[in-house]
């Protein structure tokens, strides 16, 4: 079958022909993959050759944000039938740490867990996948347009746990996920900026605006933008990082509960931990490649976080419960902001049209999505 990604000795991205799998055990689940989108990620990969196939293979499909149709099921599938919508989650767990064995394996603690068109295990730019009913989460018919955003809504969703539990340290935040809408804001969170907009940032700003928080965005574009555009359809206060200067973001923005770091730009990270209030939390998501080393005033860094009770925090990919959170918000997001968020896909190419997909390099693009199966 017909497939897409990487392989050693092979410059770009490339055609692949593998074996259509089939099911071969009770729990198994075959998936007609019908989108799948592309990422920084893939990019990266892409860009700088990072060819991690499965053990003795020479090749890795990529592909770790996708949708699909159940076309058959093992005799011990429970919760799926086919005909369902389904999206696959990335990450398969180590198997060994107490994380992975609680379903947690976005905390694997042994760093040998493998993530789907990522890192050993292939991914979903091909036409059919067999995968564990346990690693499929359900999509309802009515977003089954926006399903393919899941992944990347997934990230943010984690992004937003780690900021409740930090935040409910606080005696008046709210850490509990059941009483999220009890009052506006997120875990303590009134008011946040998050830094690009990019897949993930728009998305993330997009989250926080469906909490009730008061969102900026720092993007580096102005008002003819399309991106600057839709955040602003959806009252997100959006900053123009070209002209300013981060004292600048900072008067406009005045004092932050929650900081977002979603472009891995490690200068700018940095140039904003300033603009971080009292109990703030700062979430680093974007993972750079390069080894640019940045300017930093450390005294005045380790004087802040101290003196006000700041929290630094990394968070990277996402588990089942994330997943299940990003398809109720998209449900959310269709409601509350209409059609802006079906604008999130930007590009749409026929699988065939791979190459000019992976080309592509419009400042107003946000999620582009390859189209491999038929609705
Ligand atoms: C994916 C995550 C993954 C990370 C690092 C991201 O693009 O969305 O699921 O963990 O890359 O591999
Ligand atoms: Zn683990």
């Amino acid at each position: 079958m017909r497939a897409i990604g990487i392989k050693e000795n092979i410059d770009g991205i490339t055609a692949l022909d593998i074996p259509e799998p089939e099911i071969e055990s009770a729990k198994q689940v075959k998936v007609e993959i019908i989108e799948a989108a592309l990422d920084g990620t893939d990019r990266a990969m892409v860009k700088n050759k990072l060819v991690d196939p499965p053990p003795g293979e020479d090749k890795l499909v990529l592909g770790h944000e996708a949708v699909g149709r159940v076309i058959g099921v093992g005799d011990d599938v429970k919760r799926l039938k086919v005909g369902d919508i389904v999206v696959p989650t990335a990450r398969r767990g180590c198997n060994q740490c107490s994380s992975c064995l609680h379903g947690m394996s976005d905390m694997c603690s042994t760093g040998l867990y493998t993530e789907r068109g990522i890192h050993k295990l292939h991914g979903f730019f091909t036409e059919f996948i067999v995968e564990e009913e346990e690693y499929l989460v359900s999509v309802p018919e009515g977003i089954r347009h926006l399903a393919v955003l899941t992944e990347p809504l997934s990230i943010g969703e984690k992004a937003l746990e780690q900021i409740q539990y930090v935040g409910g340290r606080l005696p008046w935040a709210c850490a509990h996920p059941d009483h999220r809408f009890s009052e506006p804001g997120w875990g303590g969170c009134k008011k946040a900026l998050i830094v690009g907009a990019g897949p993930l940032g728009f998305l993330a700003a997009a989250l926080l605006l469906v909490e009730g928080v008061e969102t900026y965005v720092a993007v580096n574009r102005g008002d003819d933008n399309l991106k600057v555009k839709y955040l602003k359809e959806m009252r997100a206060h959006v900053i123009d990082t070209r002209d300013s200067d981060m004292k600048k973001v900072k008067d406009q923005t005045g004092t932050l509960d929650v900081i977002i770091e979603a472009t891995g730009a490690a200068q700018l990270a940095m140039d904003l931990i300033g603009g971080l209030g009292r109990n703030g939390i700062y979430v680093f998501t974007g993972i750079p490649r390069g080894d640019r080393q940045v300017c930093l005033d450390g005294d005045m860094l380790l004087r802040q976080v101290v003196r006000f009770n700041q929290v630094i925090i990394g968070s990277v990919n996402s588990n089942h419960t994330h997943f299940e959170s990003a398809i109720k918000h998209l449900g959310y997001m269709q409601e509350t902001f209409g059609p802006v968020i079906d604008k999130v896909i930007t590009d749409r190419f026929p699988m065939d049209d791979f190459k000019e997909a992976f080309s592509l390099n419009d400042p107003n693009m946000i999620k582009v999505v390859l189209e491999i199966g038929k609705w």
